[in-house]
């Protein structure tokens, strides 16, 4: 039983064509309701193909991508027009087989195991046999063992490769892909940039930046990786407010929460003590983890320095997103990095907040700040320096609140959703290459001990977006070429607010 497997892998359906020089490509083949949409989301985790579509709407092909025991190919829904217009289905049937037999390396023909066949089963099946590619017969809705002998019937179609399967289970999906697998070319090479990268231990200090390394025995855990069928459903955000002692973390919560008619209701969470408080915009839920642990207080300043750090760890692990609040009266202190740098490495998102603001921009009688004797902050020149000291949050929006006034409450909510969505985005190997083509990897400055040869990258994973680079060597990425690649990807597709990962993938030249 393999379904953790592939499911753990996927790839993302675009609705347009890729770059199809890279990938083999499977397509999938049949007549309506036969369940091919419903095996497209299994192989790639994607919801984007609706199943059970309206009759009559025409359905594109749809691409997406799919990882098989390490090997990576593309995979079409050559879809369906018309499920109840009779006439129109032979031609329907031909379009696609034209299609699959054009493009594809490997054709996998679905249909209903618990129907009679019909003729343009007959004809389909006639004309993909005719064409000289690998063909695989998928015999759909064998729910249960008894029924998967029926798939039998189906051999007089003349496919050698006749598979029981169940879509909607998973069942026999595993086989189905070893089989189909085995007869795919190796992914074709295309000609990226030799990319200097230099090969090593010294992976260069941030000389720039504050330290924000964690503390020996610090580590969060990664990301959990949500199955990709979660992936495009973020109906709820899990957030995280962290930071130091009296920046206003428990006045925030009130004022997200209080702010809200739509209070779900708190939910306990894992731990005993754990609160979860859920509150629902939009459509959309934002459940703030861990609510006592954001009131709780230490009893000396020391303990409640402590505390924070602590309570910043354990809300990381539970949360998707960050809100790292900062007391605007007091700027950036040392342990706002700290619990920033935390953040950073835990893969979150994060958005910084900046808090207490009604207190920069008071005035008294003498149009100077009440609280200091100043003249009102200009917002500008505070925010380059907040990014000046979290230089490794770059990719942060930053927003400037006064929760004790309820003021700009709602963009928080904004936000959050915003980064929410931008850590679950994918981009697709053919997006990936055509942008790497042009990037003037001159302009990375980094010094030339190895040349490496970037075959191809992918987006591997999402939330945090997670990249690949297939290289011939085993090197680590030098840390200013990863900050460049890193800067160059956000230039181009956004990613606001996540932090980026790459992993180097040696691959043996044949
Ligand atoms: P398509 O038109 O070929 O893309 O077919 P769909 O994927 O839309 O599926 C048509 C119907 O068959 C839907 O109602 C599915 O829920 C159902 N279906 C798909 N796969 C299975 C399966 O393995 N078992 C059963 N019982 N039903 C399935
Ligand atoms: P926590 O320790 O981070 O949870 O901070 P609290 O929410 O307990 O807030 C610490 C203090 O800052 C309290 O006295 C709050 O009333 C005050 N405070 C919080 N937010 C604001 C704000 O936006 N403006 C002002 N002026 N005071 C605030």
């Amino acid at each position: 039983w393999r379904e953790m497997e592939w499911v753990a892998a996927q790839m993302a359906t675009e609705t347009e064509s890729v770059d199809s020089r890279l990938l083999p490509l499977i397509a999938v083949c049949g007549r309506p309701n036969v369940g091919k949409s419903t095996l497209f989301n299994r192989l790639t985790g994607s919801r984007r193909s609706i199943v059970g579509d309206e009759p009559g709407i025409t359905r594109d092909r749809i691409y997406g991508e799919i990882e098989w025991q390490g090997q990576d190919a593309r995979i079409v829904d050559t879809g369906g027009v018309v499920p109840d217009d009779e006439a129109l289905i032979p031609a329907e049937i031909f379009r696609q087989a034209q299609v699959a037999l054009e493009e594809a390396d490997a054709i996998v023909m679905v249909v209903d195991g618990r129907t009679e066949l019909a003729s343009p089963d007959m004809e389909l099946a006639r004309l993909l046999l005719r064409g000289g590619k690998p063909v695989f017969l998928a015999v759909n809705k064998m729910d249960t063992d008894a029924m998967q002998v029926q798939a039998e019937n189906f051999r007089r179609l003349g496919f050698k490769n006749v598979l029981p399967i169940s879509a909607e289970h998973g069942t026999g999906i595993g086989d189905l892909l070893d089989e189909v697998f085995a007869m795919l070319p190796e992914p074709r090479e295309i000609e990226t940039p030799e990319v200097m990268l230099t090969e090593g231990d010294e992976m260069a200090e941030d000389e720039d930046g504050p330290d924000f390394s964690p503390a020996p025995g610090a580590v969060v855990k990664p990301a959990r990786r949500l199955r990709s069928h979660g992936e495009y459903e973020a109906k709820e955000t899990k957030v995280a407010i962290i930071g130091r002692p009296n920046v206003g973390k428990s006045t925030l919560l009130n004022a997200l929460t209080g702010t809200s008619r739509a209070i779900v209701s708190p939910i306990a969470g894992t731990t005993r003590d754990a609160v979860d408080e859920v509150v629902e915009r939009g459509g959309h839920n934002f459940r703030f983890v861990d609510t006592a642990g954001i009131r709780r207080k230490g009893k000396t300043k020391l303990m409640a320095e402590k505390l924070s750090v602590i309570m910043a760890r354990k809300h990381l692990e539970a949360a998707d997103v960050s809100l790292l609040v900062i007391d605007a009266t007091e700027g950036v202190a040392a342990l706002d990095a700290n619990i920033g740098g935390y953040a950073h490495e835990s893969g979150r998102s994060v958005v910084i907040v900046i808090n207490k603001w009604d207190l920069m921009t008071k005035t008294g009688p003498d149009g100077m700040r009440l609280f200091d004797g100043k003249p009102p902050a200009d917002q500008k020149v505070y925010e380059q320096q907040v990014r000046d000291n979290l230089k490794y949050l770059e990719y942060a929006p930053l927003l400037f609140i006064s929760a004790a006034d309820g003021k700009n409450i709602e963009s928080v909510f904004k936000k959050v959703e915003l980064v929410s969505r931008e850590r679950r985005k994918r981009v697709t190997t053919g997006q990936m290459n055509k942008f790497l083509e042009k990037v003037d990897f001159q302009k990375a400055s980094v010094p030339m001990n190895k040349r490496v040869r970037i075959y191809y990258m992918t987006q591997a994973a999402v939330a945090p977006p997670t990249f690949v680079l297939f290289t011939d060597k085993d090197v680590k990425m030098h840390f200013s070429f990863e900050r460049f690649l890193g800067n160059q990807i956000r230039d181009n597709f956004g990613f606001i607010g996540s932090p980026i990962w790459f992993k180097i993938k040696a691959r043996n030249k044949k």
